[in-house]
């Protein structure tokens, strides 16, 4: 029997990029795997994908308990749906402020709160939140964004201590840059995406971006009982980004 073998996880924002590389590694590897997602049309079984938005918090309820029915318990949460914001202090209004909080940090509130009564009945129980190396790193234009995965960070140190005594542990991933579906818009929306890609390039360690398979390797290991003596923890998957 694999360390996934059996083990049933939630993963929301898992329709693309990170999300969606970590339901389906997670899957292959045995594990049986909900999506929560905004639009999980492109999901395929044996995914079972839930429709929510993490923002409304009957919705992220509905989705739970339907995952927890589809999946007959619940032992993984992977709290991942997250959306961007560029800019300073000066380039955001309130109003985009509560926006991106509210997706990005109390959409990881809401969904551990309705997703905690069940992970107390398994015996491997693990929230794995994606968090960013923007928690700490002091990146320029990223504000908004920085403080939404500085609350994401304080907020697994937090819950870790808070759950340890339950059996449930609570980790981050730190990604770096990450080829996924919201890299490619946002060189989409730059002048020349060939010459951007080439700059975002140029400044990793590696000279690659880091791949989406990549984090969901990391984050398959803080949800298996592989990690089962590892809480509170913060594991970089940046290509060393985060050493410069
Ligand atoms: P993505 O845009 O490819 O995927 C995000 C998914 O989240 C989408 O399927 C989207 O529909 C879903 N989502 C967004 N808002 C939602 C909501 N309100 N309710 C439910 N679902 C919602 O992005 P990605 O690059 O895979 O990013 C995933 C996570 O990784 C985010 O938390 C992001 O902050 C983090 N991250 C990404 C990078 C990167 O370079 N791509 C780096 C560090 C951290």
């Amino acid at each position: 029997m694999s360390d996934f073998e059996g083990l049933r996880a939630l993963v929301t924002g898992g329709a693309s990029g990170i999300g969606r590389a970590t339901a389906e590694l997670l899957a292959g590897r045995g594990a049986q795997v909900a999506v929560l997602d905004l639009d999980p049309s492109s999901v395929d079984k044996p995914l079972l994908a839930c429709r929510a938005d993490v923002t409304d918090d009957t919705s992220v309820r509905e989705a739970v308990a339907a995952a927890v029915a589809g999946l007959g318990g619940l032992d993984v949460l992977v709290n991942n749906a997250g959306i961007g914001a560029q800019g300073t202090v000066e380039d955001n209004d309130d109003a985009e402020w509560r926006r991106v909080f509210d997706v990005n940090v109390l959409g990881m509130v809401r969904t551990a709160r309705a997703a905690l009564p069940h992970l107390r009945a398994s015996a491997h129980a693990a929230i794995v939140n994606t968090c960013s190396i923007a928690a700490t790193a002091g990146l320029p234009q990223r504000a908004l964004y920085s403080a939404t995965k500085g609350a994401v960070y304080s907020l697994t140190l937090a819950m870790a201590a808070d759950h340890v005594r339950e059996g449930i542990r609570v980790n981050c991933v730190n990604p770096g840059t990450v080829d996924t579906p919201w890299i490619g818009r946002l060189l989409d929306a730059a002048d020349d995406p060939g010459a951007e890609r080439a700059s975002l390039e140029a400044r990793q360690p590696t000279g690659r971006l880091v791949a989406a398979a990549e984090v969901a390797g990391a984050i398959a290991y803080l949800a298996s009982p592989l990690s089962g003596a590892t809480t509170g923890t913060a594991l970089a998957v940046d290509g060393g980004m985060q050493g410069l």
